[in-house]
């Protein structure tokens, strides 16, 4: 370990105290932020300033979820999905939220809509070791040849649910998903329970829109 990763190192554990103290308390998500570094995640020039709790641009319009926004979804699955599951993620951008799901021991497919974006991350995971599934697509219809799936998360704002998604989970599959207008939306959780869906609803949000068939147009 140089000093520049010990730096890091020391950063990541500010990081997660920080959050901490925000009230995201999941010992197993917190100890995945503390392993994976983000900092690989974010382009140079981002790379000092990574672990304050803010989101970043990552090109082509897009931005890396803040860190409490990926505890706080990490954490809703968590609690209704343990690993190791099958879990489908919308939005792959920078890559970090797969990778956390990933340290998390699931078995992890990721969708993202902006082919250079997907190209980037297909390296950075090669190059990290990372056995992470990715495709280019409109992931608001899921990933039908993998399913069914017992957790996807969607990391961009749906107007409203993704029937597609709805129907790739499993029984007891649990769907998490910021749903409502362009500059606000409900974290919503959806569990399958046979052929019913239970609905519920968390904090408020500000995603970048999930754009697509069954997303904005
Ligand atoms: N999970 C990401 C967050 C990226 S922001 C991370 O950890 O960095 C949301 C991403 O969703 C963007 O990269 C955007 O291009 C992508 N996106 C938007 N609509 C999409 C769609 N219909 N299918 C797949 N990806 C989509």
């Amino acid at each position: 370990m140089d000093a520049s990763d010990r730096s890091m190192a020391v950063k990541r554990m500010e990081m997660v105290q920080s959050l901490r103290q925000k009230g995201l308390v999941n010992e197993r998500v917190l100890d995945a932020m503390q392993r994976i570094e983000r900092h690989r995640f974010v382009d140079r020039e981002s790379s000092v300033s990574a672990y304050e709790d803010s989101a970043y641009p990552i090109g082509y319009g897009q931005t890396i979820s803040q860190p409490y926004t990926v505890a706080y979804m990490t954490t809703l699955l968590l609690e209704r999905c343990s690993p190791p599951g099958k879990v489908l993620e919308i939005g792959t951008g920078s890559g970090y939220q797969a990778a956390i799901l990933d340290a998390l021991g699931y078995r992890v497919y990721s969708v993202e809509r902006i082919p250079e974006l997907h190209d980037r991350v297909v390296g950075l995971f090669r190059s990290l070791g990372l056995a992470i599934s990715c495709r280019v697509g409109d992931g608001s219809l899921g990933w039908e040849e993998e399913a069914p799936f017992d957790g996807i998360m969607v990391t961009a704002a749906a107007p409203r649910c993704p029937e597609h998604l709805l129907e790739q989970l499993g029984d007891n599959g649990c769907l998490v998903i910021p749903v409502g207008e362009h500059n606000m939306q409900q974290m919503t959780v959806y569990r399958r329970v046979g052929e019913r869906f239970e609905k519920e609803l968390f904090h408020h949000f500000a995603f970048v829109p999930l754009i697509g068939r069954e997303g904005w147009n």
